[in-house]
């Protein structure tokens, strides 16, 4: 996978933007990263709120070694963005965000569920769940890791939520759609009447989204 740096850039750019605006992100919390090349990406910098980045902001770093190649301090999640990359060849783009309902789940000790909605089977199949580890840390990398196989989405516990893509959008519309989902789950719980597709439904849309997905 090879892509030009200077859409790579613009795309962190823009979906930092959306992110922000959409409140998928408050602060300066949330992290954004896009492949150039099979040893290069391109991540948004520690202590930067994502809603008001330039792209001279960004830091570009090498995969296989984690070192700067340009600009300044990567952001802090950089080893588990690191371990998505090193681990998904075909990983072009990861988001992590700390989207409301998303992160009540987190607090609550359970994933996204989408088997709700045919929209949610098809767009992200089954939402990982990942044990906490401190922010940062290699552990959390590496919990992270052991589940990424088979999944574009992954809640993480006490934490908030992490999404990969083919490139940055297809990273960012998954959050998206993952933070629709949470917020439906968590209301419809509040209504006290949740219904999930029947099995045979369940297996029937997951075979529809084979082809797709990793
Ligand atoms: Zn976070």
């Amino acid at each position: 996978m090879k892509r030009v740096e200077g859409e790579v850039r613009k795309d962190v750019v823009d979906f930092g933007k959306a992110l922000y605006a959409r409140r998928l992100v408050t602060g300066m919390s949330g992290n954004i990263s896009g492949r150039i090349d099979d040893n290069a990406i391109i991540i948004t910098p520690s202590g930067y709120c994502k809603g008001h980045l330039k792209g001279f902001d960004l830091v570009r770093m090498l995969i296989d070694s984690g070192k700067v190649t340009a600009g300044g301090k990567p952001s802090m999640e950089t080893p588990f963005h690191l371990a998505l990359y090193k681990e998904g060849k075909e990983i072009g783009g990861v988001v992590h965000a700390h989207p409301l309902h998303c992160t009540i789940l987190a607090c609550s000790g359970r994933t996204v569920r989408t088997d709700l909605t045919p929209e949610g089977l098809l767009y992200l199949g089954k939402v990982a769940f990942i044990p906490y580890a401190t922010p940062g840390s290699n552990e959390l990398a590496e919990n992270l890791r052991a589940e990424m196989k088979g999944h574009d989405a992954f809640i993480m516990e006490n934490h908030g939520a992490i999404t990969v893509g083919k490139d940055v959008a297809e990273a960012y519309y998954r959050m998206e759609t993952l933070e629709y989902l949470a917020e439906i789950q968590v209301m419809a719980e509040g209504v006290g009447r949740l219904k999930g597709l029947e099995d045979g439904e369940v297996q029937k849309i997951l075979g529809m989204a084979e082809g797709t997905k990793r």
